[in-house]
């Protein structure tokens, strides 16, 4: 069974200002270094599908939903926050965003794929139940293991989240719910610097300090992700796949490479052969070096697609 490269075309048409780093051209990098590198032929493409509102009311309230459908533009934009702003399409593109892990999780469960990379925008780690901020407007992680939790059944899942910012706003959706297992790394003291979820036994979120390599990040992937992994024996995986602790990305300060990356999702890749029959689903979130981003995203998928 193949990988899904699942996008839509609104992911296109969001934007907030010429000047801002969450731009379309990042999906333009992927998808360049995806027929460079010849591995987009290798990949099955699909389109997603739009999350509907009761998918979204799993994990955000009916008032952010109210939020987000009053404050679209009808043009230029709207300010969330100084780092977060709608434009016409942003709605429609948060929709896709957020359904391209539904049309994943149901493409893998019905066997028609063996895991997925949604190469999606706006990302969607930092968005909260009730609030838009850090350039995400609906938890597009969040919405996938709600629905594929509730849908499938499923009893035990794990969220891996290799983005160089804490994943606030998917850790607040899943603290105390001993169903999920979240592991991830966050550059220390950079943004979104809260920690808005409840402190719980099954939220593994592990601070490192600026300008650690990726050497220490695979140390303390091999010393406390795995174990807890191994033991939690999770029945799909999903992840928050930033591309940002890359040493090129200028907005944070940690040294990781390409390898680091295949290295990374090879991990994910053999817990989920052991524990999942191989399920994953990938959902781009930072990256802002296009150059860094592209070659990254090329390193993830290989892994894990096996090419
Ligand atoms: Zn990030």
């Amino acid at each position: 069974m193949q990988t899904l490269y699942i996008t839509h075309p609104a992911c296109h048409l969001h934007e907030m200002g010429s000047w801002h780093p969450e731009c379309p051209e990042r999906l333009d990098a992927i998808n360049d270094q995806f027929l460079a590198s010849g591995i987009a032929g290798l990949l099955r493409s699909c389109e997603a599908r739009e999350a509907s509102e009761s998918d979204l009311l799993r994990v955000h309230t009916h008032a952010h939903l109210d939020f987000l459908k009053k404050h679209v533009p009808s043009s230029g934009y709207f300010e969330v926050d100084p780092d977060t702003y709608m434009n016409p399409h942003t709605l429609a593109a948060s929709l896709a965003a957020a359904g391209a892990g539904l049309t994943a999780v149901d493409e893998i469960m019905n066997r028609q794929a063996q895991n997925a990379f949604c190469a999606v925008r706006p990302p969607g780690h930092h968005a909260r139940p009730d609030q838009a901020m850090g350039f995400c407007f609906l938890n597009n992680i969040g919405v996938t293991v709600a629905y594929a939790l509730e849908k499938y059944n499923l009893g035990k899942v794990a969220i891996i989240d290799f983005d160089v910012h804490h994943g606030n706003g998917t850790a607040e959706m899943f603290a105390s719910d001993s169903r999920v297992l979240m592991c991830s790394f966050y550059q220390n003291l950079i943004f979104p610097n809260v920690h808005t979820e409840k402190k719980s036994e099954n939220m593994l979120n592990i601070p490192v300090e600026a300008y650690a390599t990726g050497e220490v990040v695979r140390k303390l992937i091999s010393d406390h992700w795995l174990p807890r992994l191994q033991a939690f024996e999770p029945e799909f995986i999903f992840v928050s796949a930033g591309f940002d602790a890359h040493r090129e990305d200028e907005l944070a300060q940690l040294g990781l490479v390409e390898n680091d990356y295949a290295w990374i999702t090879e991990q994910i890749v053999a817990q989920a052969e052991a524990s999942a029959q191989g399920r994953v689903v990938s959902f781009l979130e930072g990256g802002y070096n296009l150059s860094a981003l592209g070659r990254s995203a090329v390193a993830h998928v290989k892994a894990l697609a096996k090419l």
